[in-house]
C-alpha cells in the first residue's frame, strides 16, 4: 500500500534521521505533539488495519531497540534476538499477526537511531553469539526507498565476528545489498509459501518465484541464505503444492548457503479472526480444524501439524540432508514426530542454530 501522509512526532523533527528520511519521501509532513494524536485518528478510522498502512508516523522508540524474543515457556524457543527499528507493514497479509499486535497497528519508523547504534554495540562487544533479527515487527527490507538503516546494520555485523544479522523479508529490494561488505555475517531471508496462499492471503507482497530469483541474487553476491515457511497453511492439497516449492527452491539456490530452514503452521490469538473476516472476505484461513494452544494462540490440530512437516522434513532433505531445518514455536512432542529427535538431544534449539551460523557465516564461537 502507497503511503499517503507522514506525522512527526514534535520530539523527533531535528534528528537528522527524520530530515534524511522527509528528503527522501518526498511527502509534506505533519507535525503531532504526541503519537496518540495519529493514534485517535487510525482507531476512528472504517478499517484501522488498512489506514495504518498509509499513514507513518517518525518518532523515537520510547523501549529498548534490541531485546530477546519473549516466546513463550511452553513451545521451544529459538532464542532469537529482535531488532525494532520500526512496526508494520506495506504489504498486506491476512495471516499477519501485527494486525491484531498492535493497538493500533501503525506504520512507525523509530528515527533516534544513535540510541539503537549504542545498544548494538554494547550487545556486540559482549563475547556472546547472537542471531539478531530485523523482520519480527516490520519486514525488513520495506524502508529501502527511504532508509539507509540496512547498509549501516550490514556494515556493523561485517565488523565482528561472532554474531550474525538475519534481514527478513517478502520484497525483492534487494538492489541496495550489491557490492556492500558484508563478511557473511548478514543472511538475508525470505518467507515462503504455495504460490497458492502468495495469491490469496498476501496482497501486495512478491511472486514465489520473484522472491528465489531474488535470493539467488543474493547467493550470487556472497550473502548466506535462510527461508522461513511460516505460515504454512493446510487445505486440500498443499502437501503437494509445498513440496513443488521446496523443489522449486533448491533449483534456484544451493542447500550449501543455506543457514537455516524454519517452519510453523498457521497460528494466531482469537483477536485476529475477526479482523481476518472483515478485511479478507474471500479467506478460508480462519475457518481451519483450529484448537487452542497453551499459549493462548489457535493452532492446527497437533495430528495435522505433525503430518505436513514430516512431508516437508522429507521433501527438504532429498536436497538438502545436512541444512539444519527448526520448527517455530512447537513442543517437544511435534519435534520427535516430526523430525525423530527433540533439540535437547543436540544441545537445544538455540546452540543448533549458532552451530549453523558458525559453520555457514564464519562466526568464532563464544565459549
Ligand atoms: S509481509 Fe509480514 S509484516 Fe508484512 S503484512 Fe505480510 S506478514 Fe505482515
Amino acid at each position: 500500500m502507497k503511503i499517503k501522509n507522514v506525522y512527526i512526532e514534535a520530539s523527533a523533527l531535528d534528528l537528522p534521521e527524520t530530515q534524511r528520511f522527509l528528503h527522501r519521501i518526498g511527502l509534506p509532513p505533519v507535525v503531532i505533539q504526541h503519537h496518540n494524536e495519529l493514534y485517535e485518528i487510525i482507531k476512528q478510522a472504517s478499517d484501522p488495519c488498512s489506514a495504518g498502512k498509509q499513514n507513518l508516523l517518525l518518532t523515537r522508540n520510547q523501549g529498548p531497540f534490541l531485546r530477546q524474543c519473549p516466546g513463550t515457556r511452553e513451545y521451544i524457543c529459538c532464542g532469537y534476538n529482535i531488532l525494532n527499528f520500526a512496526t508494520y507493514c506495506t504489504m498486506d497479509c491476512a495471516y499477519c499477526i501485527l494486525q491484531s499486535y498492535f493497538h493500533p497497528p501503525v506504520l512507525q519508523y523509530f528515527v533516534n537511531q544513535d540510541e539503537l547504534w549504542k545498544e548494538l554495540d554494547h550487545a556486540l562487544a559482549q563475547p556472546r553469539t547472537l542471531r539478531v533479527g530485523t523482520g519480527e515487527f516490520t519486514d525488513s527490507l520495506i524502508w529501502e526507498p527511504w532508509s539507509d538503516l540496512t547498509p549501516g546494520l550490514i556494515d556493523r555485523f561485517a565488523n565482528q565476528t561472532h554474531s550474525v544479522l538475519e534481514l527478513k523479508t517478502k520484497t525483492t529490494a534487494i538492489d541496495r545489498l550489491k557490492g556492500l561488505r558484508h563478511h557473511r555475517k548478514t543472511i538475508i531471508s525470505w518467507s515462503l509459501n504455495t504460490p497458492r496462499v502468495i495469491a490469496t492471503q498476501e496482497r501486495a507482497t512478491t511472486s514465489l518465484h520473484a522472491r528465489l530469483r531474488a535470493a539467488a541474487q543474493c547467493a550470487s553476491w556472497g550473502y548466506p541464505l535462510a527461508f522461513h515457511f511460516d505460515p504454512i497453511v493446510l487445505y486440500p492439497g498443499c502437501e503437494k503444492e509445498y513440496e513443488e516449492v521446496i523443489q522449486t527452491l533448491f533449483e534456484h539456490v544451493g542447500a550449501d548457503n543455506i543457514v537455516w530452514i524454519s517452519m510453523g503452521t498457521f497460528r494466531f490469538m482469537p483477536a485476529l479472526q475477526t479482523i481476518v473476516q472483515k478485511r479478507f472476505a474471500q479467506s478460508d484461513i480462519v475457518y481451519g480444524e483450529f484448537v487452542p494452544g497453551l499459549d493462548g494462540k489457535m493452532r492446527y490440530f497437533k495430528p495435522l501439524r505433525i503430518d505436513i512437516y514430516r512431508r516437508m522434513v522429507a521433501a527438504i532433505n532429498e536436497y538438502a540432508p545436512d541444512t539444519t531445518v527448526y520448527l517455530c514455536m512447537e513442543d517437544e512432542h511435534v519435534w520427535l514426530k516430526s523430525f525423530g529427535f527433540a533439540p535437547e538431544a543436540k544441545g537445544g534449539l538455540p546452540a543448533m542454530l549458532d552451530q549453523s551460523a558458525i559453520r555457514h557465516c564464519g562466526l568464532v564461537a563464544c565459549t
